[in-house]
């Protein structure tokens, strides 16, 4: 098997699924599901960077 193997950056569970994800100064954390992602980021607000991407899909 070649496959990357990430754990959840809050529980430690293994992620099956790349789309719960965060950029933060310490680069970019990945979840195994919404729930993580959202904890961590109530615990982790100051070290959390703005989603370039998704600023220039809005076209303000
Ligand atoms: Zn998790």
């Amino acid at each position: 098997m070649t496959d990357i193997k990430k754990i959840c950056d809050l529980c430690g569970l293994p992620v099956e699924v790349f789309a719960f994800t965060l950029k933060t100064k310490e680069g970019v954390k990945m979840f195994c599901c919404e729930g993580c992602k959202g904890i961590f980021q109530l615990l982790n607000e100051d070290e959390l960077l703005p989603d370039d991407d998704q600023d220039k899909s809005l076209n303000k």
